[in-house]
């Protein structure tokens, strides 16, 4: 997926069309590498995200095949594999300028089927919480987003405080109208992306209004423990 971009920017970075072949000859021989290994990430140019690369390099690192493959081919392959990495994450500057000429005709996308595994959850019982909230945010009322086709009010989302990744480490439902808050877009963001300072300013005080309501849910947490588990 990513290799029709990856020849384009090596090409905009003024390298001859030799050095773009060399480069994707040397990603393709890791690939087999890998494969070979049956390491998780097969191809380098279907890598999702940085920390595949990641996983990738250390894998490298360690592998005594790819390290004499590499000093036989005079570090062709690593080479490679670090002008990757730099197309992938650490050129800011040239994506800063150069962005537009990278606007090219790409190959579909394959379609792949995703299994997760996930404590059941159930909408009826958020959509409720938002209607209980009025649809206002519960962190700061006055917090504005625009009307939702499908309820014809403010648009919220419902947010499990103590998120349901720690469903195991309770015997009750953590699903419960006393665990969803209704917040606007950006404070929903905010405890999730968010840094930790601002993310405990709002969850605590969401902590502090829950907490009786929690504790009636049969969840019993000190604020300290939640703190810990959400920042
Ligand atoms: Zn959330
Ligand atoms: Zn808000």
């Amino acid at each position: 997926m990513l290799q029709e971009f990856f020849k384009r920017y090596v090409r905009l970075k003024g390298l001859s069309e030799r050095t773009v072949g060399h480069y994707v000859t040397g990603i393709n021989s890791i690939n087999v590498i890998l494969e070979k290994y049956n390491f998780p990430i097969r191809n380098i140019f279907e890598a999702k995200t940085v920390s595949d690369l990641e996983s990738i390099k250390m894998f490298l690192l360690s592998n005594a095949e790819f390290q004499e493959k590499n000093r036989i081919g005079h570090n062709m392959y690593s080479v490679s594999f670090r002008h990757f990495c730099e197309f992938v994450c650490g050129d800011y500057e040239f994506f800063n300028h150069n962005i537009q000429q990278m606007d090219i005709v790409a190959e579909k996308p394959t379609i792949m089927t995703i299994t997760t595994t996930a404590y059941h959850r159930n909408q009826i019982i958020v959509d409720q919480s938002l209607e209980g909230a009025g649809y206002c945010c519960e962190h700061d009322a006055e917090h504005k987003t625009f009307i939702a086709q499908s309820t014809n009010h403010a648009y919220m989302e419902g947010h499990h405080l103590i998120p349901m990744k720690y469903q195991d480490a309770f015997n009750c439902s953590i699903d419960v109208y006393a665990n969803i808050v209704c917040l606007c877009p950006i404070c929903h963001k905010l405890l999730h992306y968010g840094q930790a300072k601002d993310k405990k300013y709002v969850a605590e005080e969401l902590y502090e209004k829950r907490h009786e309501r929690l504790i009636n849910s049969g969840i019993d947490l000190s604020k300290r423990d939640f703190l810990h588990l959400v920042i």
